[in-house]
C-alpha cells in the first residue's frame, strides 16, 4: 500500500519469483488503465502466470472522488465474487489482487469481503493485495506489509506516463 510508485511492479516481481520455482500464479486487476499494460503483455508468454483484467475497469471520477454507478457495484461484486472462488478452490500457489485495496477505499468493496477472501483460501496459497489507502482491518489481517512512500513522481515535474515505466 502507500502514495509512492511501485506497489503492482513489486507484486508483479512476486509473480515472477514464484512462476521461475515452477509455481502457478494469478494476478488479478480490480482496476486498470485504459490503455493495454506491458506486464499484460509480458506475461501472455509466461505459461505459469495468469493474468485477468475484471470488469470495465474505469472509473470515473470527479473532484478526486470516484463516481460510483449500479454497474460498477455489480462488477465489482462478480470479481469478488470471482477472486473468493479462485482463492477457496483452485490450485493456484499465489493470487494477487491487483487493486483491490482501492475497491475497498472507493466504497466498491467492503473490507469484509476482503477478509472473507483472505480468510477462506487455501491455507498454503499466498495472497498478495495491492493498492492504496489499505483498510486497517486488512493492515492487521496481513502476515506482511509494506507501505510504498512516495518521495517525489515525475507526474509532478509535468512527466506525463511513460510506456514502460507507468503501463
Ligand atoms: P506501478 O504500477 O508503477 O508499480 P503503483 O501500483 O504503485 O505503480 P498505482 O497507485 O497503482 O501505483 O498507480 C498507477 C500508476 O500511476 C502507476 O503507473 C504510477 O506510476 C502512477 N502514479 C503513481 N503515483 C503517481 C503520482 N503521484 N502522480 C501521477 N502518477 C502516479
Ligand atoms: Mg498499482
Amino acid at each position: 500500500t502507500g502514495d509512492g510508485k511501485g506497489k503492482t511492479t513489486a507484486a508483479l516481481g512476486l509473480a515472477l519469483r514464484a512462476a521461475g520455482h515452477q509455481q502457478k500464479v494469478l494476478i488479478l486487476q480490480f482496476i486498470k488503465g485504459c490503455w493495454i499494460s506491458g506486464e499484460v503483455r509480458a506475461i501472455s508468454s509466461i505459461p505459469q502466470i495468469e493474468i485477468k483484467q475484471l470488469g470495465s475497469g474505469f472509473i470515473p471520477f470527479k473532484q478526486g472522488k470516484p463516481l460510483i454507478n449500479p454497474e460498477l457495484k455489480m462488477e465489482a461484486e462478480q470479481a469478488l465474487q470471482y477472486a473468493l472462488e479462485q482463492a477457496k478452490n483452485s490450485s493456484y500457489d499465489l493470487i494477487i489482487l491487483d487493486e483491490i485495496n482501492n475497491m475497498v477505499d472507493y466504497g466498491l468493496a467492503s473490507p469484509e469481503q476482503v477478509l472473507n477472501i483472505i480468510n477462506n483460501k487455501k491455507p498454503e496459497m499466498v495472497l498478495v493485495l495491492t493498492g492504496r489507502n489499505a483498510h486497517p482491518k486488512i493492515i492487521e489481517a496481513a502476515d506482511t506489509v509494506t507501505e510504498m512512500k512516495q518521495i517525489k513522481h515525475a507526474f509532478q515535474h509535468g512527466i506525463k506516463a511513460i510506456k514502460g515505466i507507468e503501463y
